[in-house]
């Protein structure tokens, strides 16, 4: 990690990690309170969070999503009347979500948060081992990655309607979040959203990232000072994606420039982004807002409803 001497916020502990963006040598407990610190100043800095929300945080058992609930949970005792709630959807993998599901829970409930898990299965009649196995996924020609990460939000945006939430948290990192933008921009995306930013309107229950200024390696360094457990079974269907070719590139690319994401990140939502909803459509399906007829979801279920029928 490139760490030499002292802290150079408490000087007195030994640093353990250079942060090159800002020259800082820092021990881990000036390291973690500087991730939590830095989660509190995105909330204020881009509006994600109110005093009084009820907050939906999609935990897959993954050490980000565990490590967001826990800021979580440390930064909404300063406000009594925000209500936090945990959701894992379980997509029904084979082995794989079981263990992810049992870390979500116990982890939950050693910090005292209410835990619901959802289910494929229990949702859409079908689960993802299903859809792979059955070779519908094939015949409609959409990887398993795909179908999980549109029906995941689909799935989350259905627990937080019925738990009365007033916001969905992610826990995407600058990262993720510089890939997302980057890929819809390789893909020609005529309309780029805003992704974890809060934009109320149209009905829709907004998803907030208040990892969004975090890069993903400092999420995975306070996840690992702070002894989040994480799986160690890797997803089945894992293929190597569009995103991952992004990723590699942007790491590539800020190996060399630690500033890279941050500008990135800032020059895509001045110059790119279309904020609003553009359009106060909603899918005729399932009611949630989109800009088109049937949401993609909802499109998606109904072709994989109709590959496992045929
Ligand atoms: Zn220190
Ligand atoms: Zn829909």
């Amino acid at each position: 990690m490139g760490a030499a001497g002292f802290c150079t916020v408490c000087g007195e502990s030994p640093s353990i990690y250079f942060r090159r963006y800002s020259g800082e040598r820092l021990c881990a407990r000036c390291f973690c309170s500087s991730i939590v610190e830095r989660v509190r100043r995105t909330i204020s800095k881009y509006d994600l969070l109110r005093y009084d929300d009820r907050i939906v945080v999609g935990v897959s058992g993954g050490k980000d999503s565990l490590s967001l609930l826990k800021i979580l949970h440390r930064i909404e005792q300063d406000f009594p009347r925000a209500r936090l709630y945990a959701v894992t959807i379980d997509e029904g993998i084979e082995g794989y979500r079981s263990e992810c599901a049992r870390i979500a829970e116990e982890f939950s409930s050693s910090l005292g948060i209410p835990f619901a898990s959802l289910s494929f299965e229990a949702l859409f009649g079908f689960s993802l081992s299903e859809v792979v196995e059955s070779g519908a996924a094939e015949k409609i020609g959409v990887q398993p990655c795909t179908i999980c990460g549109v029906l995941r939000r689909k799935a989350l945006v259905i627990a937080a309607r019925r738990l009365g939430a007033t916001v969905i948290a992610t826990a995407h990192t600058l990262d993720d979040i510089v890939q997302t933008y980057l890929l819809n921009l390789l893909k020609g995306e005529g309309n780029i959203k805003p992704v974890g930013l809060r934009r109320e309107g149209g009905g829709a229950v907004p998803r907030v990232a208040p990892f969004r200024l975090t890069p993903q390696r400092e999420v995975a360094l306070y996840a690992y000072l702070q002894g989040i457990p994480f799986q160690t079974i890797t997803c089945p269907y894992t293929h190597t994606s569009m995103r991952d070719r992004v990723r590699s590139f942007l790491n590539w690319y800020s190996a060399n420039r630690p500033e890279a994401l941050y500008s990135l990140l800032n020059n895509f939502e001045r110059l790119i982004l279309r904020v609003g909803y553009g359009g106060e459509r909603v899918c005729e399906v399932c009611g949630e807002p989109s800009s088109r007829k049937v949401c993609r979801a909802c499109e998606l279920e109904q072709r994989i409803k109709d590959a496992l029928g045929a």
